[in-house]
């Protein structure tokens, strides 16, 4: 069973969420697919398909104005959420500490964080991808609970650019090694970053691959619905 998620960041609407989710009822997949909304979008109708959100506070409730807490979640009927997506990372300054405490207190509300981890274009060109990646990993990561960890090189996202077979190879053999480290070897692993219909099969047969994280082409049928065939 591989996950095919997607992100549909600041994108969408009550009709484009119905006709996407609308589709995805009548697929037969062995695989699990989950669908990460905006907040706004998560009430309503979900055709049974699994709900994820994009962001999810690290505080219990109060004086937070514009933030949305993991009961809040739980009550819009959410199973995952991302956590430490680098857009939240570069535009809301979030540090792997606060990505560790907002995957902490999903766990706290029995939702599984995704947690995002990846290097930027100037670290990969230094030569630094498995340090800046497993840093991440291990500074992100909390002690107990589930969690899935989504490796996306930032320079990857939305860009139409996809590291190669061998280079996505080396960096999920890190984080394999990284978390059998801590006994964690179990933890889904999601390749994220210009996944489409084309290559999404290919990466998935990649060792330690266990699913995908898809943001432009989740957002229409057209576009995700090929990724999900393709990998059937
Ligand atoms: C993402 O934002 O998580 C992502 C993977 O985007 P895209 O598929 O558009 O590169």
């Amino acid at each position: 069973m591989k996950f095919i998620v997607g992100n549909w960041k600041m994108n969408g609407n009550m009709e484009s969420k119905d006709s996407l989710l609308k589709s995805l009822k009548n697929i037969h997949t062995d695989n699990k697919i989950v669908v990460c909304l905006p907040f706004t979008l998560l009430y309503g109708n979900n055709y049974g398909i699994t709900l994820g959100a994009q962001d999810i506070s690290e505080h219990t409730n109060g004086a937070y104005t514009g933030d949305i807490s993991g009961q809040m979640l739980v009550d819009a009927d959410v199973k995952y959420v991302i956590v430490g997506h680098s857009e939240r990372r570069l535009y809301h300054n979030e540090t792997n500490e606060i990505v560790c405490a907002k995957a902490k207190a999903a766990i706290k509300n029995k939702i599984i964080p995704i947690i995002c981890i990846g290097e930027t274009a100037e670290e990969k060109h230094a030569g630094r991808t498995m340090s800046v990646v497993k840093k991440m990993l291990l500074e992100s990561i909390p002690k107990t609970g589930d969690y899935i960890v989504a490796y996306e090189p930032r320079w990857a996202i939305g860009s139409g650019q996809t590291p190669t077979t061998d280079e996505i190879a080396a960096v999920f053999e890190t984080i394999y090694k990284a978390l059998s480290g801590i006994k964690r070897e179990n933890t889904p692993l999601l390749y994220g970053g210009s996944v489409n219909g084309d290559n999404a099969k290919q990466i998935v047969s990649i060792p330690h691959v266990g699913g995908l994280l898809v943001g432009g082409a989740s957002l229409k049928s057209d576009t995700f619905l090929p990724i999900i065939k393709s990998i059937d």
